[in-house]
């Protein structure tokens, strides 16, 4: 096969990508992975900046989105049996979407792939990149029918596969820099089958760990719990996890709903950047490039804003001739994910502050929280990261 692109993965990304090139008259081929029904049902993400949806709106890839998000504008710090609430769109005048990111790459497959026939195939095995410096790269993979081997080539690649991808590792350790914290914290990420608890978001700050509550549909809830690193799901009973949400998170005349756990994962907190996010013929974008532990909910908004630059830096190559864009394509993506970044680990030490082992850091946390709950001027500043407005 011969194209323009080809696009490794399919998340918010790689299909953002495939989608605004083949508006733009660019060949692609994007290749996943999983299955199409896997990646249709893979929940993650669920909150969604203003300025990324107000852009999908414009590209005509918001429509069921708008029809089905909830939109929130404030949300809850809970801690010593209080509530604070921080209304983020009185101050900063943006609101989240809150839509499943399953939702999202539903939308997003079915504009591709049936709306404007894109080509995209599902299931590939063995995938590799190869000639990435020199005029025509290709990437090779095996079909997972025929087992057959097969190849395209292609002007551009777009490395869209996620964090545990293959696309980063084709870049020489001596080309990029790759710089990573790791906060030395768990989260147990929970679904549950049960109605939100709360209008929004609500952060529980306490000294047996963090807990959060975050709305996704009218019947699924998630929930967060901090734990120990690796630590094993199957440690948290049902009876345990709800002991643990009622004790962290709920307060005199605002109970927590329970109902059926549906899934149960430790995700170890962690960031990274790859840096510069482009080697050769190959362009990063999303979480292969960068990822946010999932504290202040920016990885699936990075990805989309990584989609909206390379998909305009190479239509403006690939149509125009006109490089200046793609060259300045990764400096342009880095500077709003070292915002996010800068926030996440300001955020995190501000929510796992109450369990530092270190007293200096715990006070630390508390007059950070209280700067942040007294003084507008600091809330303001704080609610234009949350909300992304940069
Ligand atoms: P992915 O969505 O990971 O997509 C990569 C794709 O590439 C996948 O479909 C994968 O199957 C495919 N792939 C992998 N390897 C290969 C290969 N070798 N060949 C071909 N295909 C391959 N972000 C937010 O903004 N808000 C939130 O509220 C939020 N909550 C989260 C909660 C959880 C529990 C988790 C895990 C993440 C959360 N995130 C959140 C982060 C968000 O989900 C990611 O940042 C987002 O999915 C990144 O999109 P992506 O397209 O870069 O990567």
């Amino acid at each position: 096969t011969r194209t323009q692109v080809a696009v490794i993965g399919a998340g918010p990304a790689g299909l953002t990508t495939a989608n605004l090139l083949r508006q733009r008259g660019v060949d692609c081929v994007v290749l996943e992975a999983q299955s199409r029904e896997f990646i249709e049902q893979r929940p993650r993400a669920g909150f969604l900046e203003e300025w990324a949806v107000r852009e999908l709106e414009r590209r005509g890839l918001a429509g069921r989105l708008l029809q089905q998000a909830g939109q929130h504008g404030a949300f809850e710090f809970r801690f010593a049996a209080r509530r604070h609430t921080v209304r983020y769109a009185e101050l900063t005048g943006h609101h989240h979407f809150v839509y499943p990111q399953q939702e999202l790459v539903t939308d997003l497959v079915a504009a591709y792939a049936d709306g404007s026939a894109g080509d995209i195939r599902f299931g590939v095995r063995d995938v590799r990149l190869h000639d990435l410096t020199g005029d025509s790269p290709s990437v090779t993979y095996t079909d997972p029918h025929t087992g057959q081997s097969h190849r395209v080539e292609c002007a551009y690649i777009a490395g869209c596969d996620g964090a545990r991808g293959v696309s980063r590792r084709h870049i020489p350790a001596h080309e990029s820099v790759f710089a990573s914290h790791d906060y030395g914290i768990g989260w147990l990420a929970l679904l549950v089958e049960a109605p939100p608890s709360a209008d929004g978001v609500v952060f529980g700050i306490h000294p047996r760990g963090f807990a959060a509550h975050m709305a996704r549909t009218p019947q699924i809830t998630r929930f967060y719990l901090q734990c120990p690193p690796g630590d094993d799901p199957a440690n948290w009973s049902h009876e345990r996890v709800w002991q643990e949400l009622h004790t962290r998170l709920a307060v005199p005349g605002a109970p927590i709903t329970e109902g059926r756990i549906v899934e149960r994962q430790v995700l170890d907190m962690h960031n990274y950047v790859v840096e510069p996010m482009s080697y050769g013929r190959l362009h990063l974008a999303g979480d292969s490039a960068h990822l946010v532990a999932p504290i202040g909910a920016k990885g699936m908004n990075l990805a989309l804003h990584d989609a909206f630059l390379l998909s305009a830096a190479l239509t403006a190559q690939l149509r125009h001739g006109d490089g200046a864009r793609l060259a300045g394509y990764s400096a342009d993506c880095l500077r709003r994910v070292w915002q996010y970044q800068e926030f996440s680990q300001w955020f995190a030490d501000v929510l796992h502050g109450a369990t530092h082992a270190d007293p200096f850091h715990a006070r630390m946390a508390e007059a950070r929280l209280q700067r942040l709950l007294s003084s507008p001027a600091a809330a303001t500043a704080f609610c234009e990261l949350y909300i992304g407005k940069l």
